[in-house]
């Protein structure tokens, strides 16, 4: 088959998000250990077990004490308590508090029934079994009151969250041990390209090593999305697409690089055709990344993505990361964006949306963002400096220092629910 001969109608960023978000299963669902749980999207919401705190309880080391009794304390006339014992963290109060009598307690345990206020240490002077305070304490001053945190029964988090390190202490809170979660799909790289060599290889004339596969490794990890490596083969239509239907059958969707431009050894969109894969699209009015193409084979997604890095890396965080969540059932599977301030011209005209590898940080005044440096899509060096993709609009000329662009960051854990980034 002549690649050149293929009809490549470029679409818009967005048609082709919802070519492919239309066809997302439903997320299968798995439990997992609570230990296990970080990085996985909830098929079930955090529901409250209990009140927290589960009782009133010190926020600071103090006294308890009946807030009424301290009601006259001034400056000049300090009340005066009688410590009648002493509460840790994880005791129970032995009895009631009596008039005029306070308990020393520590931050964390429970108020003795009676007590209403603490009182913080610094603001007392002791005199041995005996303290004074020379202001009034409100009721229920200085108290981490019972359920102020979360009441029992409360939705505290949605199901389709990622889970985080606070989802983490929160689940634990309330004695998940197990959690019902969206069965993460695992995905098969290949690397196409009979440049091709190992990290492990020696350089050799005309070769390159293959850094695509593990970056696309570390992307999907980033997600908490495991992967299968299938190494790489050989610009060889047999073999790609023998490598390719082994993958599509042991794994949940596949991404390669590499061979979907127009060359002559370019053979992915003919072992497209030769699996029956469906194509989505196959060009898209972006750079890097225009040859980005997507298919579906016996409801698989199969990504190929150029072997360019740069452009491997952008098609993966704009196309691959949001179908992947989308199929843990997360709400908020697109990338997290905001805007800055460009600190260098990016004098290039954009005839498509261009996404530009960046460092994007806080001056003090500002989010700025600049260009991590060569902004090509074959470069490496840029992606491996970025923390953040500048979005300039399809159709718009260069852009100069001091406005105000779009950026998208591709390490932020949860993002957007939507796609809504302008592109022209
Ligand atoms: P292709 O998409 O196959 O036309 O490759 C485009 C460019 O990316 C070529 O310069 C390739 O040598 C390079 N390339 C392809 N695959 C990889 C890879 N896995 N790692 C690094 N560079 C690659
Ligand atoms: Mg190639």
């Amino acid at each position: 088959m002549d690649n050149r001969r293929l009809i490549r109608k470029p679409v818009a960023i967005g048609e082709a998000l919802e070519r492919l978000m239309a066809l997302v299963p439903a997320p299968g669902t798995e439990t997992v250990a609570l230990a296990d749980s970080f990085g996985c999207v909830l098929a079930e919401p955090v529901v409250a077990r209990h009140d927290v705190p589960p009782f009133h309880r010190a926020p600071y080391d103090g006294y308890a004490i009946r807030s009424a009794d301290s009601a006259t304390a001034c400056e000049q006339r300090r009340v005066s308590f009688r410590v009648v014992g002493r509460i840790g963290a994880g005791d129970v109060p032995a009895r009631e508090l009596g008039p005029g009598e306070a308990v020393r307690i520590m931050t964390g345990a429970p108020l003795p029934p009676g007590a209403d206020a603490v009182v913080m240490l610094e603001q007392t002077v002791e005199d041995g079994q005996r303290f004074t305070v020379r202001k009034p304490f409100r009721a229920w001053e200085n108290v981490s009151l019972r359920g102020e945190d979360a009441r029992a029964g409360e939705v505290l988090i949605e199901q389709g969250s990622l889970i985080h390190p606070g989802v983490v202490a929160l689940l634990a809170t309330f004695g998940y041990t197990d959690v019902r979660v969206a069965r993460r799909p695992v995905v098969g790289l290949i690397s196409t390209g009979t440049e091709l060599l190992g990290a492990d290889e020696p350089l050799a004339p005309g070769k390159i090593r293959d850094s695509n596969g593990p970056m696309l490794a570390a992307q999907l990890a980033r997600l908490g999305i495991p992967s299968r490596s299938y190494g790489f083969v050989r610009d060889d239509p047999d073999q790609a697409a023998g490598l390719v239907r082994r993958a599509l059958r042991e794994t949940d969707c596949v991404i390669t690089t590499g061979g979907v431009s127009v060359g002559d050894f370019d053979y992915m969109p003919a072992i497209y055709e030769r699996l029956g894969a469906r194509v989505l699209f196959n060009k898209v009015a972006m750079r890097p990344g225009s040859v980005t193409t997507a298919a579906v084979w016996d409801g698989k997604f199969l990504f190929g993505l150029s072997g360019n890095p740069s452009a491997g890396y952008v098609g993966f965080e704009i196309f691959v990361r949001p179908v992947l969540l989308r199929m843990m059932g997360s709400r908020r599977p697109f990338l997290p964006y905001t805007q800055a301030v460009l600190m260098e011209d990016c004098p290039k005209p954009n005839p498509f949306t261009r996404f530009v590898r960046a460092v994007w940080r806080h001056d003090g005044q500002h989010p700025v963002v600049a260009p991590a440096g060569l902004d090509k899509s074959n470069a490496v060096s840029s992606i491996a400096r970025g923390n953040a993709l500048i979005v300039l609009p399809g159709g718009t000329r260069g852009f100069l220092k001091g406005a105000i662009v779009d950026v998208l960051l591709p390490g932020a854990e949860e993002g957007e629910a939507e796609w809504r980034i302008r592109e022209s």
